[in-house]
This record gives structure tokens, C-alpha cells and sequence, in this order.
């Protein structure tokens, strides 16, 4: 997919509107359109990767370091799931990197 397609970097470039929770210089947070859970936030970094093998280390490591930021700010205290699916076979359908944050609810393991 070309990036001027993509649907997370028209979101990050506010071409388009998203329900933002968190926001820093490299990284967008907002809410789910299609939530899978009382609360589901996509932390979504600003430049196009299309999947967790492109992005570098400090890219991923602020992308975990805003999971925490996002799961204090949503006043989550009884656990959430963190998940980042990578290829179609895995449940990736946007193809730009982004880890889903998931509470409010029991989620079972293993996962589906
Ligand atoms: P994936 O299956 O790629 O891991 O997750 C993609 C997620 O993006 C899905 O949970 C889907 O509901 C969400 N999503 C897809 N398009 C949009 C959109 O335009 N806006 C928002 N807020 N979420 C979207
Ligand atoms: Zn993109």
C-alpha cells in the first residue's frame, strides 16, 4: 500500500478525523472505531512503518513507554492487554504499524 493511501497516516497527519487520546511529537493515541473491549486505543506511531520488522529501537521502545502513559491516562488499574498484529495470517488488516490497547473486560488465554 502506498503511504499516501495508508488510513493511519492520513489519522496522524489529521486528514482525517480520529477520536485522539494522547498525543506526542512522534506518536498519535485514539480510540478504536470498531472497539473490541470497554476500552481499545491504537497507539500509532506518526511515520509510516508498515509493520513492527520496520521500525527501529527507539521508535518501539517510546511506543511501549506510551502504552504506559496511555494505560495510567485511561485510569486502568485492574490489567490490560497489549497486542501488535504483524501480517494478514496474524490479523493485521491496517498496514501501519500500530499496538492495540486493550481493558474492561476478562480476555482469555491463550488468545483465539
Ligand atoms: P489490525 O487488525 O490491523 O491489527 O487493527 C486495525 C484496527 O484499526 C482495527 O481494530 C480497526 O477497528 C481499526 N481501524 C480501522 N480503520 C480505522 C479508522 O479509520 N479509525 C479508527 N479509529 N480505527 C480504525
Ligand atoms: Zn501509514
Amino acid at each position: 500500500m502506498n503511504k499516501s493511501d495508508c488510513i493511519f497516516c492520513k489519522i496522524a497527519n489529521k486528514e482525517i478525523p480520529a477520536d485522539l487520546f494522547l498525543e506526542t511529537e512522534e506518536i498519535v493515541a485514539f480510540n478504536d472505531i470498531n472497539p473490541q473491549a470497554p476500552v481499545h486505543i491504537l497507539v500509532v506511531p506518526k511515520k509510516h512503518y508498515e509493520n513492527l520488522n520496520e521500525a527501529d529501537e527507539k521508535t518501539l521502545l517510546k511506543l511501549l513507554l506510551v502504552v504506559k502513559e496511555v494505560a495510567a491516562k485511561a485510569g486502568i488499574t485492574d490489567g490490560y492487554r497489549t497486542i501488535i498484529n504483524t501480517g494478514k495470517k496474524a490479523g493485521q488488516d491496517v498496514p501501519h504499524l500500530h499496538l492495540h490497547v486493550l481493558a474492561g473486560r476478562l480476555f482469555n488465554w491463550p488468545p483465539g
